[in-house]
């Protein structure tokens, strides 16, 4: 079967990787840095992006021959590997599918064009070079998508008390937590109570849901199991880069540290963007490339915990707002779209048919978290970055790295804002069996609601999907 070659072709592709990680000092991988970061964006605080100017690196003399447009740490595209796709979707299926979810916010005119029999994609706009994707005539012709992962209907039906038997599930607790947490900006203390660490938290929940989905059957694997980064990168290997990042991005004489932490002009320091460089665009590749890899998961679930914004961490502002929302992979902004490897890796995982899996997955897991949580749907302040999709009222489309990268359908939950008076207050009661009152009411202890809730959303959603055996 194809799918040899592609895990072929894929493990070359973790080396590049590793390779790209070492670009700093790699004279050969400056030519292939043209655009290194038009945009960071923090993965879950969904209220606070940040936006930097686009970054422009020129060509090395005599390599400006088709040289590759990728993003941050991003490897270069294997465009070949979608060969193995064609004839695998019908026009309507891709051209509902680009619209709809992937690129509702537009995209240059020559990136993407769709006949009515093949597709042309842009692979490299300096040597105008397309990849051309050719249709299925209709569905009943359509060939079978080459992936790894299984989907619940491919599954065996199984016994009622084992609805995940087989089913392989990667849980991804987001962030680092433990002494990271200060770095990655995810620790807030009120007065000397413990500081609220959401890398700790999510770390917690996934313990406390991994022998849950165990007993359901499922083969449960952790993408992070501690408080240590996956990546053997730190913060000093990336300086060289954060620096050219910042000069390029208009800062002449970038400063090496930050003085004042609340000054936002932080971001603008050579350790501020090597610190964001290691824990989120090294880190999260380095997952992914677990996750693809050694894995092979039939779906992850990341594990997050919401906030609104604190002010000063060490005296931040607490709120009554709380909510819930998920992600799934989509609404990719047109600048982003402008990366040759952002874009094949989107097509990739348009044409893998994820979303058909993570779409009715999140909004059936969405739709046991509200009912067990009580939350209200979160609404994004502008709808620049995201597109509500699906049924639950619950469930975003979004262009995160690990929502992006991990080659399986992925659910990204954001639960529970932690600054707000009632979360902060359940974080303080810590974990615990049974019912406690909190603010006056009863309430299950948070980590478990939360475990819960998602395991009751996979029961509920793989029980109808592939049958019961009994
Ligand atoms: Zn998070």
């Amino acid at each position: 079967m194809k799918i040899n070659d592609e895990v072929r072709t894929e493990k070359n592709a973790e080396a590049r990787m590793a390779d790209d990680e070492r670009m700093p000092n790699d004279k050969k991988a400056t030519s292939r840095l043209l655009v290194i970061l038009s945009f960071v964006i923090r993965s879950s605080f969904v209220i606070r992006i940040w936006l930097l100017p686009l970054l422009l690196l020129s060509f090395a003399p005599g390599l400006s021959y088709g040289a590759d447009n990728l993003g941050i740490l991003g490897s270069k595209p294997k465009w070949s590997v979608l060969e193995n796709y064609q004839e695998t979707i019908t026009h309507d299926e891709f051209a509902h599918l680009i619209n709809g979810v992937y690129c509702t916010h537009g995209f240059g005119p020559d990136l993407i064009e769709i006949n009515e029999k093949t597709a042309r994609i842009l692979m490299n706009r300096e040597s105008q070079k397309f990849f051309v994707l050719r249709f299925s005539e209709n569905e009943g012709a359509r060939k079978p998508v080459p992936r790894l992962w299984r989907a619940a209907k491919s599954l065996p039906p199984a016994r009622a008390e084992k609805p995940l038997s087989g089913l392989r599930i990667a849980l991804d607790p987001g962030h680092l937590g433990g002494k990271w947490a200060k770095m990655e900006e995810r620790w807030f203390q009120v007065g000397s109570t413990p500081a609220v660490q959401e890398g700790d938290l999510a770390l917690h929940v996934a313990r406390l849901l991994a022998p849950r989905l165990r007993e359901l059957g499922a083969k449960v694997s952790f993408v992070r199991n501690g408080n240590e980064p996956i990546t053997a990168k730190r913060p000093d290997d990336f300086r060289a880069l954060a620096r050219k990042i910042l000069i390029k991005n208009g800062v002449p004489q970038p400063r090496a540290d930050v003085l004042d932490p609340n000054d936002p002009a932080k971001e603008q320091t050579i350790r501020w963007q090597s610190e964001i460089l290691f824990y989120r665009y090294s880190e999260i590749r380095r997952r992914a490339a677990l996750v693809n890899f050694k894995l092979h998961p039939d779906l992850v679930l990341c594990l997050h915990f919401n906030a609104e914004g604190w002010g000063d961490p060490n005296s931040p502002t607490l709120t009554d707002t709380n909510h819930l929302h998920l992600l799934v992979n989509g609404s990719y902004l047109a600048e982003e779209l402008e990366f040759d490897d952002e874009r094949f890796e989107m097509i990739r995982r348009l044409l893998s048919r994820a979303y058909d899996e993570e779409l009715p997955l999140a909004d059936t897991i969405a739709a046991t978290m509200a009912r067990q949580t009580g939350l209200p749907p979160y609404e994004y302040p502008t709808t620049k970055s995201t597109t509500k999709v699906g049924t639950s009222g619950y469930v975003y489309a979004r262009n995160l790295l690990a929502t992006r990268l991990y080659r399986c359908p992925v659910v990204y939950c954001e639960p529970y804002v932690m600054n707000s008076n009632d979360v902060f207050a359940r974080i303080q009661a810590g974990d615990y069996d049974g019912m406690r009152p909190i603010n006056g009411v009863e309430r299950k202890s948070i980590f478990r609601e939360y475990a819960d809730s998602v395991a009751d959303g996979l029961v509920d959603f793989y029980s109808k999907a592939r049958g019961s055996s009994d």
